[in-house]
């Protein structure tokens, strides 16, 4: 019999997906796969591997996840060393690497490696590959962050013990390092079964929308996204403006992080500034927990924009496309493996660009209902959980042929 989450992925994937992985899932056997991160709730790591641990399970993959420990000090320094990775000046003290290295030490202590394949989880973790020289096994760096133009004094720190995994994985070219190990490329994904992105009925969709004063009769352009100034809101209610001049619509910038980031509350200022006493701009403000009204925003959405001047890989946009919405979106980062131009939305490189294409995409239903049905494709062929799945079994099988470009699964 089909264990439940197996026929749930099932109905979503289809059966060919999940036969694959099955397929797949024996030829891993009894290799055991350890996953170790620093958060067991909170971002997108942990979001992942709640996701993905019991799926492997199901598949009969003895995946587990250890988290490490740490004190604030050691926190306040990884947090500054992501900050860094990412390219922004930090003042690295002596102390922040005293801490590191303490906190390294006692999670060898305590952590018991079970694994076969050890799979460390971003920077925090990274140094405990101290213990391969005593226990072996084999060890990924599974890096989720951009270190394409880190801060140098701390990417000289990390480096060394990146260069002793036997392979570091990072979600895009992009983002990559030169490195003396192989390294894979593995995007990132979203998990079709989850309150952000699972079926909603129409009544629930009603629901919200009618909470945030929202008319589901007229055209409705959304946002989500942090307030953040990298996610240009300003330039998206630019867009509005040119597109509202010529069509009526409504605009939904939609939210989190304002309430413990001082930046974030500043533009979220900015942003309801901007968006002056206009009825039809919606700035929403929403806590943590919010994935169902998320869903249901871009649900109720006619078109999303993802208008960001940088961007990670923009799961914003994976989002939305699964929902069948034709993305507007900056040309940057991990949009422009989404955005397929002018097949899934359209890439754009100004607030006029936005307001062009939304143009014609408003005057337009049957290239929306094409755009959107391409873009749900794209996802569920590049970016769902299981594909995810996928790659992280093949991994483990890779790792075994660390010489061979093609390796046969016999
Ligand atoms: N998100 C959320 N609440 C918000 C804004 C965003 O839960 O108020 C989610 C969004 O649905 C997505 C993730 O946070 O899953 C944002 O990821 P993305 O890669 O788009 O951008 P980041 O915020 O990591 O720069």
């Amino acid at each position: 019999m089909t264990a439940p989450l197996l026929q749930q992925y099932e109905e979503v994937v289809g059966s060919e997906v999940m036969q694959e992985l099955s397929v797949i899932a024996r030829h891993v056997g009894k290799r055991r796969m350890q996953n170790i991160n620093s958060t067991p709730v909170g971002g997108g790591v942990a979001e992942l591997l709640g996701r993905m641990v019991p799926l492997l399970r199901e598949l009969g993959v003895d995946a587990t996840w250890d988290v490490i420990k740490g004190n604030q000090t050691f926190f306040a320094t990884t947090k500054a060393f992501h900050n860094a990775l990412h390219g922004k000046p930090i003042d690295l003290t002596g102390h922040m690497l005293e801490s590191y290295r303490e906190t390294t030490e006692m999670n060898l202590r305590e952590i018991n490696f079970t694994g076969d394949v050890i799979w460390i989880h971003d920077p925090q973790p990274a140094g405990l590959i101290a213990a391969k020289t005593r226990i072996g096994r084999r060890w990924v760096w599974r890096c989720h962050i951009d270190v394409s133009s880190p801060d140098q004094r701390v990417w000289k720190f990390l480096k060394p013990f990146v260069d002793q995994y036997d392979s570091a994985i990072f979600s895009m070219p992009d983002f990559a390092q030169q490195l003396s190990i192989p390294q894979f490329m593995v995007a990132p994904s979203i998990d079709p079964l989850s309150d952000k992105n699972r079926e909603l009925d129409e009544s629930t969709i009603d629901q919200v929308a009618s909470k945030y004063h929202l008319d589901r009769e007229r055209p409705i352009l959304t946002q989500i996204s942090r307030f953040d100034r990298l996610k240009d809101p300003i330039g998206v209610i630019a867009a509005y403006r040119l597109v509202k001049a010529r069509r009526d619509c409504q605009l939904v910038l939609a939210g989190g992080g304002a309430s413990d980031d001082p930046e974030g509350f500043e533009v979220l200022q900015e942003v309801r500034n901007a968006a002056e006493n206009d009825r039809d701009i919606h700035v929403l403000l929403l806590p943590d927990g919010s994935d169902l009204e998320i869903n249901a925003l871009v649900r109720a959405s006619t078109v999303v924009f993802q208008k960001s001047i940088r961007e990670g890989f923009g799961l914003t946009v994976t989002e939305a496309l699964w929902k069948k919405k034709p993305v507007i979106g900056g040309d940057v980062g991990g949009i422009r493996l989404q955005i397929l131009n002018g097949i899934t939305g359209y890439l754009v490189h100004s607030p006029e660009g936005a307001a062009l294409r939304t143009l014609q995409l408003l005057a337009d239903r049957e290239l929306r209902r094409r755009m959107g049905e391409n873009g749900f494709q794209h996802v569920k062929q590049n970016f769902l959980l299981t594909r995810d799945v996928k790659d992280h079994m093949l991994v483990m099988l890779a790792l075994e042929h660390p010489d061979e470009d093609v390796v046969h699964a016999d």
